[in-house]
């Protein structure tokens, strides 16, 4: 075993290697914070504590990035388990350090629960969210990766909690940022805890045909190298058996024995440009057959994590399959250590790399990506620029998702309606917090609630944020509060009228009134009421439906019907029996004649029609007085009708009126029959020459005296010239 010190030396050897510039002093000065911090906490196996940061900094240095992130990896640690403040690091070692050292201490202290699909996206998605820098997350996946190395000293049931976590989070991640070979070697560490049985067949059973593939990986390479030197193109060439976890994947998703599977052998060849790419493609396919469809051009289309690489599965010539990647050297440390590969280069030509330049490159990477994963990887990556999602925790450990800057009231309604409604205090990461607390990215919530909660309050509808939240709110209020909901609603009501510059009055008139509760699905105004105290409609809403009724009645012009429909409802009396009296008859049947249209106090006479009774006409009428000059036969069917004495029958009778139109004068006109309660069961308007126009109105009467002041108030209408009975 080599000393701690001593393998510090060699992390700093490494990392002159591949960056001159780097402040060793600085570096050197983390590690000694850290291995005093630490002081004399050990690892599990024994080791001296800082062994652990020292290792999760040589595979940071591995990865091949600055020197911040190497003090962080160093320091990162500190805080969770140490003395150390975040002070004292940002001091020491600056804030971006500090800031690193703060994210990874803040994805440590994220526990995995559920082992749900769903979950599993949403905490992958929470990390992206709360790591800001992306660094965090490469120095959190170093930090697994050794842990998972050196799990063996770790109580058996931890060790399969911890790798079925970095088997569904970490793993997923480092695939998605593209670093596959963190990604397989924590694969490959964490399947022998989590199916330990099958992994020690494969291991054994590898084991046993050790000799006989290392000798086909070696024929092959050997006739692959010679073939390729001869035709002057350099390249390093490298065999292998498959991973383990691939290996395991494959047994089990098709049910093989590790003798049944053909392609276990892989073969790798870097070459120096994307030209000799295909050139060694070309070799490799006339030295051996092609497997068809098994054929994929990478470089062409890079895979949504910028790997990209020549694929193609060949047969042997002792009909052994295999499969061989063809890449150059960039593609290569792009397909092992991805985003980190690519921010070394950055690094490495222009010395700091700006927060925005980082960005900015992996905004284009996304852009780029076509396929169908890209989307996937879009959206994982997204949520730490783009970011309008919040990840809180239940004090279970469940994740719950919700718009950016939710409250404690908006986390409690995303828990059950229940929660919300008898909610008395909640407490963000054990601490008391107002409701109006704006939640972060890992918060602990806890809602506390009490059946004597006197439930929300209306102002919570001013401070939740998710949609859900609001409407369980107006859901509750609706229910629970009608009463005060009316009144609550009915002030709300009168003082949006009074900003809107409409009386009550005006606003309330009864037939308007109704059409705009009817046109807004109320039934009565007290519904509307209530619906306006809980939020279920805002009183503006109610006031635009009126003023737009408003503006309907004053241009109704067209409309006249529809006033006459609604004129048409008020004073609905009952229609009674005729009321005539046929001199000389008792019970015959009466109608009265169109023509005229009589009513009481009108001077009548009654002609016994065929078949039909007695027609009543006017006195007057036309027909009455032209059928004088008829012969003595037909003057024999007039016979003398009288009134009956009747309050309450009505009769139908016709007013024709002469007018010099103007916008407004059927609403006028209307109205005033409408004030004396006159009903008006037809109303036509027609225009004779210019302006002026003649206004036919069917109205129903008690009799002639309310038909004759009724005639006289229209007469006083602006713009009225005649009004006269219609004498058929
Ligand atoms: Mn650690």
């Amino acid at each position: 075993m080599i000393s701690v010190e001593e393998r510090y030396n060699q992390l700093e050897a490494t990392i002159k290697e591949y960056l001159p510039a780097a402040d060793t002093e600085r570096i050197r000065a983390a590690f000694e914070f850290a291995r005093k911090a630490h002081g004399n906490q050990l690892r599990k196996d024994g080791s001296e504590f800082v062994t652990h940061p020292l290792a999760a900094a040589e595979i940071v240095a591995e990865i091949g990035m600055d020197d911040d992130s190497i003090c962080a990896a160093l320091l990162h640690d500190c805080i969770e388990d140490t003395d150390a403040t975040f002070e004292d690091i940002e001091n020491l070692f600056g804030s971006d350090v500090a800031g690193i050292v703060e994210g990874v201490t803040k994805l440590t202290r994220v526990t995995y629960t559920s082992a749900e699909e769903e979950q599993m996206e949403n905490f992958r998605k929470m990390l992206f969210a709360m790591a800001q820098d992306i660094r965090v997350i490469l120095i959190k996946l170093a930090d697994r990766l050794h842990n998972t190395r050196t799990m063996e000293y770790v109580e058996p049931e931890k060790q399969r909690e911890k790798a079925l976590e970095t088997m569904e989070m970490y793993a997923p991640i480092a695939h998605r940022l593209g670093m596959q070979r963190l990604k397989w070697e924590l694969e490959d560490l964490s399947i022998r805890y989590l199916d330990p049985a099958a992994c020690t067949e494969i291991l054994e059973g590898l084991k046993q045909r050790h000799v006989e593939d290392e000798a086909f990986l070696e024929s092959i390479r050997n006739r692959l190298s010679e073939r390729l030197s001869e035709y002057g193109i350099s390249c390093q060439i490298t065999g292998r058996i498959k991973h383990l976890y691939s290996i395991y994947r494959k047994m089990f998703s098709e049910n093989l024995l590790l003798s049944e599977i053909l392609d276990l052998h892989a073969f790798r060849i870097i070459v120096s440009d994307i030209a000799d790419c295909y050139n060694v493609l070309g070799h490799i396919h006339e030295l051996y057959r092609p497997i068809p469809g098994c054929f994929n051009d990478y470089i062409g289309t890079p895979k949504p994590n910028m790997y990209q690489s020549l694929h193609t599965n060949v047969i042997g010539n002792d009909g052994i399959p295999f499969e061989v990647q063809i890449r150059t050297w960039d593609m290569h440390h792009t397909a092992e250590y991805g985003i980190a590969a690519h921010w070394k280069y950055k690094e490495g030509k222009s010395g700091k790399v700006a927060d925005e330049e980082k960005f900015a490159w992996v905004r284009r990477l996304l852009e780029t990506q076509q396929d169908s994963d890209a989307q996937e990887f879009m959206q994982a990556l997204k949520v730490d620029m783009f970011a309008d999602e919040v990840f809180v925790f239940t004090p279970r450990g469940d994740v719950v998702n919700l718009p950016i800057g939710s409250t404690p009231i908006d986390f409690a309604y995303s828990i059950h309606s229940e929660v919300g409604n008898t909610m008395t205090g909640a407490m963000v990461n054990s601490r008391m917090v107002p409701y109006t607390h704006v939640l972060n990215n890992g918060d602990i919530v806890k809602i506390l609630t009490s059946n004597a909660s006197k439930g929300p309050n209306r102002n919570w509808l001013d401070i939740v944020k998710s949609p859900e939240a609001r409407n369980k709110i107006r859901l509750w209020f609706k229910k629970e509060k009608r009463e005060e909901n009316v009144i609550h609603g009915k002030l709300s009501f009168e003082s949006a009228l009074r900003h809107a510059d409409i009386s009550i009055e005006e606003a309330t008139q009864y037939e308007m009134f109704m059409k705009v509760l009817a046109r807004l699905s109320f039934g009565n105004s007290e519904e509307m009421y209530a619906a306006i105290g809980y939020g279920g409609i805002t009183a503006t809403k109610v006031i635009h439906s009126i003023q737009e009724e408003l503006r309907h009645v004053a241009k109704i012009k067209r409309t006249d019907d529809e006033i006459v429909d609604k004129t048409k409802k008020i004073a609905k009396k009952k229609r009674e029996p005729h009321g005539i009296t046929v001199e000389g008859s008792e019970n015959c049947l009466i109608k009265f004649a169109r023509c005229c249209s009589p009513i009481p106090g009108d001077p009548i006479i009654g002609f016994i029609t065929k078949g039909f009774g007695v027609s009543v006409h006017r006195q007057d009428c036309h027909n009455y007085l032209e059928s004088q000059n008829e012969p003595e036969s037909e003057q024999g069917r007039w016979v003398r009708v009288f009134w009956e004495k009747t309050d309450n029958n009505l009769y139908s009778t016709v007013i024709d009126v002469q007018v010099i139109d103007r916008v407004g004068i059927v609403v006028d006109v209307a109205s005033v029959l409408n004030s004396l309660n006159v009903i008006i069961t037809s109303f036509n308007a027609r225009v004779e020459s210019g302006e002026d126009t003649h206004m036919t109105i069917v109205v129903e009467v008690n009799n002639r005296d309310e038909l004759v002041s009724a005639m006289a108030k229209i007469m006083t209408v602006q713009g009225v010239t005649d009004v006269r009975r219609a004498d058929g």
